[in-house]
């Protein structure tokens, strides 16, 4: 500004910005791959919603056999180029003992489905999008489908593709076994309540804490120097609370909450730096107990030929003699221990678990916990491939691992019987109780004429 030929500045001179002194962090590998290109599929779900009905058909067909044209027929088995009919939508068993006609869900999960194909291809992309998981009311509101069983009963079903799908067979290499604890947390008991961070806590309060952490720790001492005698009668009494359907957490020695369950996780490292893990079993126990990770270790691990990576949990130590070598890192000291010792992958599955149990599913039940589980970790082992591929092998374990055995006809009320638990499987009823018909009662929610 000039006044009277004298240059006045208005505004203070600027200072200068001050100088960063620390180094600005570089993004990690998975922030790095969500902004690139390869985390999308460019204009996809668009190009699904043009499709007719028969590219939907072909492109199940694909998934399913790998071709539209050539495929065994689901009946007999026969590989041939089977007769098409084109008006029907079905296809016709060349084989002159079977003759049978058959469709491209035919003796899968989606068997005797009667909901549009594009449909349940749509709700699976929109749903394999998510880091940590998406509820079924979230695709309902997404798809717009009526029914919210409709949804709920299509993604159960895409869980029971996983579940036997994804989490069956075996691993080999460095292998790292894990529980955490999942469920049992009594959410609805804090409802109204405040928050205890809140409130300051009183010194008898955190006396009696202390205390507790040092009864655990006493307790946990106390266990190594058992008489066979104490012994015995610890087990009777573990075996007495078995029977009431409690349990007691072998590490702590607390008796745990009769709804608690504790997933196991068993990952196999890749060994490329950078690359993480991407195998995953789990399975969900009462408590972290050898007899638990010893079963999960049967049955997903070829362990003459593999290492082993836990923590110093109790379930561990017996079972690490029959592996090659067993590393074990003190989580109480820290998290690597001096030889490069951790558990960090199985805890990252942890960390994707709990971000799905607490930010997005908020109440699993314990009886389908297991199906959770087996999703975070597809989740976690698909975290760098972008949906359309996460889509197709979704697709692919829901129509390769035969007629749903947990989910036909739960839209008609029927419920699964069981609770998928090792080492055994727990009989529960549904989830909601026996239905409960009061006659003449459907009249009463009529609005009068
Ligand atoms: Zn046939």
């Amino acid at each position: 500004m000039i006044a009277g030929g004298i240059e006045i500045s208005s505004a203070p001179p600027r200072a200068a910005p001050p100088r960063r002194t620390k180094a600005r962090r570089s993004p990690s590998a998975g922030a790095r791959y969500f902004s690139s290109k390869r985390a999308i599929d460019e204009g996809y779900l668009v190009t699904i919603c043009r499709w007719d009905p028969a590219r939907v058909r072909r492109e199940f067909a694909r998934i399913r056999w790998g071709s539209h044209l050539c495929m065994p027929c689901p009946h007999c088995g026969t590989l041939d180029e089977h007769r098409w009919y084109e008006e029907r939508g079905v296809w016709r068993c060349l084989n002159g003992a079977c003759r049978k006609y058959f469709g491209v869900t035919t003796g899968t999960l989606f068997d005797a489905h009667q909901r549009d194909l594009r449909n349940i291809y749509i709700e699976t992309f929109l749903w394999s999008c998510g880091a940590a998981g998406i509820p079924a009311l979230t695709v309902r509101a997404m798809v717009g489908t009526v029914s919210y069983n409709t949804s709920f009963s299509t993604i159960q079903k895409v869980r029971e593709g996983l579940a036997r799908g994804h989490n069956a067979g075996l691993i080999a290499g460095v292998v790292e076994i894990d529980g955490a604890h999942a469920s049992g947390h009594d959410a609805a008991g804090k409802r109204g309540r405040p928050l205890a961070q809140q409130r300051p806590k009183g010194q008898a309060e955190m006396d009696a804490q202390a205390q507790s952490v040092m009864d655990a720790f006493n307790r946990k001492q106390d266990q190594k120097r058992l008489t066979p005698a104490q012994r015995r009668a610890l087990k009777a009494e573990n075996e007495e609370l078995r029977r009431d359907g409690l349990v007691r957490d072998p590490n702590t020695g607390a008796i745990l909450p009769h709804n608690r369950r504790m997933v196991m996780t068993l990952r196999r490292r890749t060994g490329n730096p950078g690359d993480g893990s991407v195998w995953t079993k789990v399975g969900v126990g009462m408590a972290e107990t050898p007899e638990v990770a010893e079963y999960l270790a049967h049955r997903h691990v070829l362990m003459p030929e593999s290492i082993l990576a836990t923590d110093l949990g109790v379930a561990f130590s017996k079972l690490g003699k029959k592996f090659r070598l067993h590393t074990t890192v003190n989580h109480s000291e820290t998290l690597v221990g001096p030889n490069g010792e951790h558990v960090n992958m199985a805890e990252s599955f942890t960390a994707r678990q709990d971000r799905a149990e607490a930010g997005i599913y908020l109440n699993i039940e314990p009886k389908y916990l297991h199906e959770y589980a087996c999703e975070t970790a597809f989740r976690e082992d698909h975290r760098r491939v972008s949906p359309r591929l996460k889509t197709e092998k979704l697709l692919f374990w829901a129509l390769n691992v035969g007629k749903s055995q947990y989910w036909r006809n739960y839209t008609a009320g029927e419920n699964r019987q069981f609770e998928e638990l090792v080492p055994k499987r727990r009989a529960v009823g549904a989830s909601s109780g026996p239905r409960k018909r009061v006659p003449g009662q459907e009249m009463e929610i009529r609005p009068p004429r």
